[in-house]
């Protein structure tokens, strides 16, 4: 299931399709991916999780909105 950015709009975004490795507080990895419509992990997390905002972070940083 995706989850809307707050302040990424990733509708026709150029990362569409990209999927970001995280590691997890328990050294497993998950994969965070931008689909139109927000991000989307592997976790189980029904919710926003973590890995979402970890990446959502690094993509503000790296681009200047
Ligand atoms: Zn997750």
């Amino acid at each position: 299931m995706a989850h809307k950015s707050e302040f990424i709009e990733t509708k026709n975004h150029p990362f569409v399709g990209v999927k970001w490795p995280v590691t997890g507080s328990k050294g497993d990895q998950y994969y965070v991916e931008m689909v139109d419509y927000g991000f989307d992990c592997t976790c189980i997390a029904y919710r926003k999780c973590k890995h979402i905002k970890e990446v959502e972070l690094k993509l503000k940083k790296m681009t200047s909105y």
